[in-house]
């Protein structure tokens, strides 16, 4: 017999799939996930790379709750001086190059890239955007124009024009940026293409070119940035910065909210001609934003770089054997290729059944996603790896 909860999402609530995974959720602490029926799933993917301390991590709760006791929503974006929003952009900034002086809050990934593509045309004049194969920036129509899987824009076209689209890791982007191009958008380790990471010579090179066509150079880092990959952004693994830095996902610990950072020379053209002609109501909600400073604190105030680069070592270390291809990325950002996307939705399946929320990633059915919370029981890692190692070994 099915709950109300779960008659109604299944007869209500608007449906991205025939076959949403569907457990209905009763709570969840640190990393674990409980279900009304009484079961505990591991969450090995963070809610998709947004859980990195953990769900309802205390110092966040505690932030939340403090702001409740203050205000909620008390005026659209820019206009009051709200101090959740100004001492995390003040956290954030210390945190980043000079060049990465000025925070933009928004609600959310895409709307960060949908800001950073507008701030980036209308600072260099420009309309042409270069952005690669297997990107994904978001499903609204900016973002979903720069991202680069055919079967997700085809239904949607037409999109935004003058968008040219390479493959990543190939010299043949060079030739694209020139000086009509407005940014480079690109994220510095695939997430949603099945975990690619950008060769390093090559990204340095790809920042030469935009310096020297005066493009801007946009790293989306909604799903790298926040210790993922073991530095607090990929771009200083890569020793690249970025003009523009588009973020979400774990910035507010399990809270809405996203944002794109970049110059103050840059953001000035948002305040002119004509003013106000990027708002947003919601953008930095004062309570999201708490929860992002009291995340960031929490972040900085413990070794999450080592925690990271740990969690790979010790991924790397079970994950391999029969069925399995590689295991790709960096830190806890990672995705086991397997032979192929049978095994694969088995193995997804088989360990799910076991209560351990694994998943693919969007463009690639033979990859597993591996990110689990940065918090995670070095023990419990270890015998979620070994319990898909067991599924993989039954399958094959
Ligand atoms: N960029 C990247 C790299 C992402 O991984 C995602 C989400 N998977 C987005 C943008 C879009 O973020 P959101 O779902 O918050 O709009």
């Amino acid at each position: 017999m099915m709950s109300e909860s779960s008659q109604s999402f299944y007869k209500h609530v608007a449906q991205t799939s025939d076959e949403p995974i569907g457990l209905e959720i009763d709570r969840a602490e640190g990393s674990f996930i409980y279900t009304t029926d009484g079961k505990r799933y591991t969450d090995l993917i963070s809610g998709i790379a947004v859980s990195s301390l953990g769900h309802r991590h205390p110092n966040v709760l505690k932030a939340i709750k403090g702001q409740l006791e203050k205000h909620l929503h008390v005026m659209v974006y820019g206009e009051f001086i709200q101090s959740p929003q100004s001492k995390f952009a003040h956290l954030l900034c210390e945190q980043l190059p000079t060049n990465l002086d000025r925070v933009y809050f928004v609600n959310s990934g895409t709307e960060s890239v949908e800001g950073a593509l507008k701030l980036a045309k209308k600072f260099t004049g420009r309309s042409k955007f270069v952005a690669f194969h297997n990107s994904y920036h978001g499903d609204t129509h900016g973002s979903l124009s720069v991202t680069g899987r055919n079967v997700y824009r085809d239904p949607y076209q037409p999109l935004l024009p003058n968008v040219y689209f390479s493959d990543f890791n190939s010299d043949a982007v060079f030739d694209l940026i020139d000086e009509e191009t407005a940014a480079v958008i690109m994220e510095p380790i695939q997430g949603e293409g099945g975990i690619i990471p950008a060769e390093k010579k090559w990204l340095q090179k790809v920042r030469r070119r935009c310096d020297e066509t005066g493009a801007l150079l946009i790293f989306d880092e909604i799903q790298t940035g926040f210790y993922r990959t073991g530095s607090l952004f990929a771009f200083k693994y890569y020793d690249v910065v970025p003009d523009i830095i588009c973020l979400a996902k774990a910035m507010a610990g399990g809270m809405p909210m996203g944002a794109f950072v970049s110059s103050s020379e840059i953001f000035e053209v948002f305040k002119k001609d004509p003013p106000l002609n990027h708002v947003t109501t919601f953008g930095g909600h004062p309570v999201s934003c708490a929860a992002a400073h009291a995340s960031l604190k929490t972040l900085l105030s413990d070794d999450f770089a080592e925690k990271g680069m740990k969690i790979e070592k010790i991924v790397r270390s079970i994950l391999k054997g029969d069925g399995i291809v590689e295991v790709r990325g960096r830190g806890a950002m990672l995705g086991l290729q397997l032979r192929d996307s049978v095994l694969t939705e088995k193995v997804v399946n088989r360990c799910f059944e076991n209560g351990l929320i694994l998943g693919w990633t969007l463009h690639s059915n033979s990859l597993i996603r591996i990110a689990p919370p940065l918090i995670i029981d070095e023990n419990l890692l270890r015998s979620s790896l070994n319990s898909i190692i067991r599924a993989i070994a039954d399958f094959s």
